[in-house]
């Protein structure tokens, strides 16, 4: 019986040594530990045994037992570290590679074309005023010399959110809050950047939802010479030294008279091409003296005071600069359009 279990331990770590993963240990284990391992099995036979001999089988049994538990043990300890060493090797983070680029924004062509023009005016004096999105008929309209039922309220087909109230159709609304704000006194010198809304179905040159910035000067002897000199110096700034100006005869509610102001055209130099439709001129703006019925309600004496104001698109001065063919571009979040318009 001394024998057998002599045996059964070299047995038992030969085959620990040779396990090569935890399965095989674990088999080991099973085998020669277990219930019905030969181990318990030599024990159980031990009633068979004279009684003198009894202990020392179950002494050596029982050494026997430790010596092929720890000998699992440590080669168990042995497998788990091998593991971790070569994790840690696999893993190794090389502090030497190049590291990603992060990804940075920049500011909306729309919004760097508004602070360019906005840093125009303030060049020349105006100050930035802003107002409500929603607003009150009376500011959008009323106050602007179109009462309730004017034909020419119909060019600006709106959003109404109560009878009283809207988001405005343009920034005009800003104007007359300014000029309210001074109570009568000049001079006023603003220009007013923002959003408005019509309602347009959208297409390649109209959107629900667009930016506008109007100017507006209030003071004693405004002249119409002063808009065009006004006009002239933010024309050439914005589009080049070369460009020439044209005030044609407009229409509008709140100026009179009303003009709208065309560029020489960039592309022909004034032959005329497609982007001009042949006419050498690229409209830009409205603009024009402001109703004395505005000033009026704006609480100013139109016989002391007088003004001009003018209004563009962003959108439109946008494309026209950087040939962009469909407003809907501005909107829609493409980062392939936008990134062409960051500066470096
Ligand atoms: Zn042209």
């Amino acid at each position: 019986m001394q024998e057998r279990l002599v045996e059964l331990k070299t047995e038992a770590l030969e085959k620990v040594a040779q396990a090569e993963d935890a399965k095989a240990l674990q088999d080991v284990k099973v085998q020669y530990l277990g219930k019905k391992g030969p181990i318990t099995e030599v024990l159980r036979g031990m009633g068979k045994l004279p009684k003198e001999e009894r202990p020392v089988i179950g002494q050596m049994a029982n050494d026997v037992r430790e010596e092929i538990s720890t000998a699992i043990d440590e080669k168990q300890t042995k497998m788990e570290e091998a593991a971790l060493e070569k994790q840690l090797q696999e893993e190794t983070i090389d502090v030497t590679l190049p590291g990603r680029p992060a990804q940075t924004g920049g500011p909306h062509l729309l919004t760097s074309l508004i602070e360019e023009i906005e840093d125009l005016f303030i060049g020349m004096g105006f100050e930035i005023a802003e107002g409500p999105e929603v607003e009150v008929d009376y500011y959008n309209f009323e106050a602007l010399n179109l009462p309730k039922g004017h034909p020419a309220r119909d060019m600006q087909d709106s959003f109404y959110i109560t009878e009283e109230m809207l988001m405005r159709t343009h920034t005009s609304p800003v104007q007359a809050r300014t000029m309210e704000q001074h109570k009568g006194k000049g001079p006023v010198k603003v220009i007013c950047p923002g959003k408005v809304y019509r309602r347009d179905t959208d297409d390649a040159t109209h959107s629900h939802q667009f930016t506008q910035i109007e100017g507006l000067l209030v003071d004693k002897h405004v002249r119409m010479s002063d808009l065009k000199g006004v006009l002239n110096a933010f024309a050439k700034q914005m589009f080049g030294e070369e460009r020439e100006i044209r005030l044609r005869p407009s229409f509008f509610p709140f100026t009179e008279p009303s003009v709208e102001m065309d560029i020489s055209c960039k592309m022909c130099g004034g032959e005329g091409c497609s982007v001009c439709k042949g006419t050498g001129w690229i409209e830009i703006l409205g603009a024009g003296m402001v109703h004395p019925n505005v000033l009026e309600m704006a609480g100013y004496d139109p016989n002391e005071y007088t003004g001009f104001a003018f209004g563009m698109g962003p959108e439109r001065i946008a494309m026209l600069k950087y040939g962009i063919d469909d407003i809907r571009h501005f909107y829609t979040n493409d980062v392939r359009f936008l990134n062409q318009f960051h500066k470096a």
